[in-house]
């Protein structure tokens, strides 16, 4: 089985994403890329997390071209391959329709600097790419031009949910609980108050204490984030 190893990650976090509430049911999807071949493997399209296997899991180029498996790959293979198209250094992304990033990309609200941790992108307030159907090269189209102007590690994506990508799937993922949990802490702020959003210039101090302080994340087991 071609990149077997890559395609059990992609079911063990398909698994996590349920677990850890960041989707329901078969929405969202998870993809890693393997710079030797320039193959990603991505989720297949509708089976239930707890029932995919490795065999499952689809093996692409980024042109869209199925290289192994039975199973039709997730919808939103576009969507993935622009980030690796456009980032480098993209090994992972995390797409999921988390309750509280959708809600504010449902409503059109930024998520802001109201918590700290939202550093963890690298940027204070997630860009938002905007709506387009699910699944088509248009949404894929939208994604890409967002990934040539930002240099954020978590987005927004209107009235649909979010996504996230990482240099692997454990900071893709980490990442995108961090800006599940900054969106909750968010819309609790908002629901009994106007939250302080901390300024451009203490987010830039943030920033730059991850960067300086950060060594301990190159390290697997410790790249959880702020939820480390
Ligand atoms: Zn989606």
């Amino acid at each position: 089985m071609l990149l077997e190893e890559l395609r059990q990650k992609v079911v063990d976090y398909g698994n996590q994403l349920i677990s850890s509430g960041l989707t329901v049911g078969t929405a969202g999807n998870i993809s890693m890329f393997d710079p030797e071949t320039g193959y990603m493997v991505i989720s297949p399209s509708g089976i239930p997390y707890a029932k995919t296997t490795a065999e499952d899991v689809v093996v692409m180029d980024l042109k869209g071209n199925i290289i192994e498996s039975d199973r039709k790959p997730s919808s939103e293979n576009g969507l993935h391959a622009a980030f690796y198209l456009e980032k480098p250094e993209a090994r992972a992304v995390v797409h999921a329709h988390s309750m509280y990033c959708t809600t504010l990309a449902c409503a059109g609200i930024d998520l802001q600097a109201t918590h700290y941790a939202i550093a963890d992108a690298g940027v204070a307030t997630l860009p938002t790419i905007p709506y387009a159907t699910y699944g088509t090269p248009e949404l894929a189209e939208l994604v890409r031009e967002e990934l040539r102007e930002s240099d954020s590690k978590a987005f927004l994506m209107a009235n649909h949910g979010m996504v996230a990508y990482g240099d692997s799937l454990e900071k893709a993922f980490a990442m995108a609980m961090t800006a599940e949990w900054c969106a909750q802490v968010q819309w609790r702020a908002m629901a009994i108050s106007v939250p302080n959003i901390l300024t451009d210039e203490q987010m830039d101090e943030v920033i730059e204490h991850y960067k300086t302080y950060g060594q301990a994340k190159t390290d697997d087991k410790s790249s959880q984030g702020y939820f480390g």
